[in-house]
């Protein structure tokens, strides 16, 4: 797999807003926000999608989920947040490299668009 965009963020020749980072993955604001708060928990592997995970992945996949709850008990928004995993184009995703948002600070409705 290529260079991708967070691929170059990690490298940091473009430049985040960094809210955590550990030895797999780190968060970022998206540039773009779709709710008060909108991060982007991003591996630092360069998986193109969810659904490339194999049993090789199985680490650093429970390691992301945990590491949201960490970031959103930082951040006090443990009680109500939305975790989303776009995979594929026509699901919305846009940068092929595994990322999961996290939004929260608004009502979210159900079912999302
Ligand atoms: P996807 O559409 O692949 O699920 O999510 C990609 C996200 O990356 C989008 O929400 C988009 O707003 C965000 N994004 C795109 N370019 C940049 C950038 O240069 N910096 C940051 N922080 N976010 C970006």
């Amino acid at each position: 797999m290529g260079d991708t965009l967070f691929t170059k963020i990690i490298n940091k020749e473009i430049p985040a807003d960094i809210v955590y980072e550990d030895e797999l993955c780190f968060a970022i604001k998206d540039i773009k926000p779709q709710a008060p708060v909108h991060l982007l928990l991003i591996s630092r592997k360069p998986l193109d999608r969810l659904s490339n995970a194999t049993p090789e992945d199985q680490a650093l996949l429970g390691h992301m989920l945990l590491a949201v709850g960490k970031i959103t008990r930082q951040l006090k928004i443990d009680d109500a947040f939305r975790l989303t995993v776009n995979n594929g184009a026509q699901a919305g995703q846009s940068v092929f490299h595994l990322h999961m948002h996290i939004l929260a600070g608004r009502p979210l409705r159900w079912p999302p668009g």
